[in-house]
């Protein structure tokens, strides 16, 4: 009998490893069909000036509707994208797009603010990356410095030479560059100073337990702000959702909040309708 279990449970493992490679085939073959067809969509989540709660920058967060109609979102699809070198093609696509729609929001809806990328970890590696960027930015004729792109602090625990090469291109170009989910890798205080960034988002883990604390240590929080201001970067909080973890921030003079207490990413349609609003609040605080 032991013996029989002891079999079952093999089977059963062979069978999660199954569902897993089938996941992750389903996945592979979605993109490529998506590439393919150039269907992958934008979302807009908006990024807010803690003082005035105006709108200061707008991140930009890629879909995939063959995927999210299976409940696949880019935590799981973004990983297979990567263990396959779809990425590259995938975030170049994703600039392209931005970049388009950012010029056009900026001669419809007269938007003035900053629209931030993503890009994956392998693009550090990417001899060709700075030199595609570029060429889009000439291509459609932005400003640059309105042009940010976020890299996971994970991503430069390594921080080669060719890492920091890459990020001095970027920077060479006029980009700006930011350091997102920060706290959660693990890259030394000292080792911040080297990196050419301008800003730091704290990662949404963080802002989370604020409130939550037993007042025996300070919250990270604070941690991070300090040594923010000592570096002379702006920072913004990911994740609020509360009117508390708002307040907080405000008063601890983080510059820059975003999370679903102001708003969920929003798709095309729902974006315009609140950049519209946010425009003409603008002019009626302006006149
Ligand atoms: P991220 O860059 O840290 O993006 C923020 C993620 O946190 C988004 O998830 C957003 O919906 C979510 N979020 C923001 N505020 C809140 C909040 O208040 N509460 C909660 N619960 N969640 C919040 P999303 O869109 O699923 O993206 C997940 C990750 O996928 C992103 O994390 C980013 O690392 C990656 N990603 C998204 N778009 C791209 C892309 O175009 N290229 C690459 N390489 N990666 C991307
Ligand atoms: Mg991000
Ligand atoms: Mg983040
Ligand atoms: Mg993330």
């Amino acid at each position: 009998r032991a013996k029989n279990q002891g079999k079952n449970r093999v089977q059963l493992f062979n069978q999660d490893i199954a569902d897993t490679l089938d996941r992750r085939q389903l996945i592979e073959q979605k993109l490529n069909h998506t590439l393919a067809l150039q269907t992958f969509e934008l979302a807009y989540m908006p990024i807010l000036n803690t003082q005035t709660q105006r709108i200061e920058a707008v991140e930009v967060l890629l879909r995939c509707p063959h995927l999210s109609a299976e409940g696949i979102g880019p935590d799981e699809f973004i990983p297979v994208a990567e263990s396959t070198g779809l990425i590259r093609m995938i975030d170049l696509n994703v600039i392209e797009q931005a970049l388009e729609r950012l010029v056009y929001y900026q001669r419809e809806f007269g938007y003035q603010g900053r629209f931030c990328i993503n890009i994956s970890a392998s693009q550090l590696s990417n001899d060709l990356f700075a030199a595609n960027v570029g060429s889009l930015i000439y291509r459609f004729g932005v400003d640059p410095s309105k042009v940010e792109i976020e890299i996971t602090e994970t991503s430069m625990v390594d921080s080669s030479q060719k890492s920091m090469e890459l990020l001095g291109q970027l920077k060479n170009l006029g980009v700006r560059l930011s350091l997102d989910d920060y706290g959660t890798g693990y890259t030394a205080f000292n080792q911040l100073l080297d990196y050419p960034v301008d800003c730091l988002k704290i990662d949404r883990s963080f802002v989370n337990e604020l409130g939550k604390g037993d007042g025996e240590r300070p919250p990270v929080v604070d941690i991070i702000l300090a040594l923010a201001r000592w570096k002379q970067l702006e920072v913004v909080a990911e994740g609020v959702e509360t009117q508390e973890q708002f307040q907080y921030l405000r008063q601890t003079e983080c510059q820059m909040v975003q999370g679903f207490y102001f708003s969920k990413p929003l798709n095309q349609e729902s974006f315009e309708a609140y950049l519209t609003e946010q425009v003409s609040l603008g002019k009626a605080l302006a006149s």
